[in-house]
């Protein structure tokens, strides 16, 4: 799960980073009179979507030369402009693809005198089974840019969960950025609150960029985005009442609700599977018999009935599906229960395009047996392989 930039930061403020001052704002007048509540003279208006490279970003429905989703404004009068520039409008960055998206809320925060920029993030690093934090001088620039051009610029320092936050994880950070005396001290400490922030949120990402130097001499974090481990977001009901459904696709959010692992992906075959592993297997093999699944659908261990016609309207939902593969080890649950659901589903939905169906497993027999019964036009398939070939075929003889 993503939050927006001023989520992130009012999160972040408490652990005690230091953060530009700022208000959320909806409205054009209310973006006015948050910039009233701010010092000046000059103000960040920052248009909130889950997606960065704002600052390069466009928008559709103003000129190629307009600035892009966050502008520096030197006058009240300029963050009014700008916010009505902004709102409605559709912002077209870097992550966002082609479609864009419209901007809903703004951020108007206190303008930052900037001397420099840096980098810093952390992740979970899988290979390492730790935190990395990755730190760069080189800020405010696409970090992916950075580490092709010029990998040596960026650090990589990993902390071992059970050791925790140490002082030398801090002054290697404050040496990566080529710091000394005070600032050196502030980016150490920095680093840990950010630290104990992304352990405590369970955070999967936490990425600040650019973390400014002031001309004042001292470090804040100027842009963040943080995202979320979904799977301990039960513990974080504060983290989940920041959800912005309006930002996430509407067949995830769907799925969400019935439990569902669902995945919008580029091709043509719909995908109901029942554990991770099998439902990437089952992409694998349809790439293998050269077609593209459509999704990734994990149904889970209780498929019953309700989850299985969630799950077929949801693969029906997206215009691109041509045809579906179903493929369910009934371990659990058993495999005429489930052929029970696809029935019942495919005939609720009613399903227009070919559908193959491969059960294995517990009573696989009276699990075929009710699809040969149905009436439907059910491809049975033997084992994951035929399945691939059969619905491969099935959509080519449509077409
Ligand atoms: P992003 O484009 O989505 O990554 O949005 P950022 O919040 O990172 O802003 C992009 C760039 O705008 C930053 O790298 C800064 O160079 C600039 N910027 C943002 N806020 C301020 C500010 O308060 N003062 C100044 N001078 N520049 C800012
Ligand atoms: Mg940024």
């Amino acid at each position: 799960m993503n939050v927006h930039e001023y989520q992130a930061k009012e999160l972040l403020a408490k652990f005690g980073v230091g953060i530009p001052a700022g208000i959320a704002a909806l409205t054009v007048e209310e973006a006015v009179a948050a910039a009233k509540q701010l010092p000046g003279p000059l103000y960040v208006v920052k248009a909130q979507i889950h997606a960065g490279g704002r600052g390069k970003g466009k928008f559709k429905e103003l000129p190629a030369d307009a600035k892009g989703g966050v502008r520096l404004a030197k006058s009240i009068e300029e963050v009014e402009t700008f916010a009505q520039e902004m709102l409605g409008n559709t912002l077209v960055t870097v992550q966002t693809g082609e479609a864009g998206k419209q901007v809903n809320r703004l951020y108007v925060t206190d303008g930052v005198d900037i001397a420099k920029e840096y980098y810093l993030s952390l992740v979970v690093d899988r290979g390492t089974g730790r935190v990395a934090l990755i730190v760069s001088t080189e800020g405010g620039m696409d970090i992916e840019e950075v580490a092709h051009a010029t990998p040596e610029k960026i650090t990589t320092i990993t902390i071992d969960p059970a050791q925790g936050f140490m002082p030398h994880h801090g002054r290697a950070v404050g040496f990566a950025l080529g710091l000394s005396g005070d600032l050196n001290k502030q980016a150490a400490k920095i680093a840990q609150q950010l630290y104990t922030a992304f352990v405590a949120l369970d955070c999967d990402m936490l990425e600040i960029n650019p973390l400014v130097e002031t001309k004042d001499g001292k470090l804040l974090v100027l842009d963040t985005k943080m995202s979320f481990d979904s799977n301990s977001l039960y513990r974080h009901p504060d983290v989940v009442a920041l959800r912005d459904e309006t930002e996430e696709d509407p067949a995830e959010i769907e799925a969400s609700k019935y439990d569902l692992a669902y995945i919008k992906l580029d091709g043509d075959i719909g995908c109901m599977v029942n554990g991770a592993g099998l439902a990437m297997a089952t992409m694998d093999i349809i790439k293998l018999n050269g077609m593209f699944p459509a999704n990734f659908l994990d149904v889970g261990g209780g498929a019953n009935k309700e989850k299985v016609t969630a799950a077929f309207k949801l693969i029906l939902s997206d215009p691109a599906v041509k045809g579906i593969l179903v493929n369910i080890f009934g371990g659990i649950m058993k495999c005429d229960i489930i052929a029970e659901g696809i029935v019942a589903a495919a005939k609720e939905v009613n399903l227009q395009v070919p559908l193959v169906v491969r059960l294995e497993g517990t009573n696989v027999q009276a699990g075929k047996d009710i699809l040969a019964n149905s009436g439907l036009p059910i491809v049975p398939a033997n084992d994951l392989g035929d399945a691939a070939k059969k619905i491969v075929a099935e959509v080519q003889k449509v077409a």
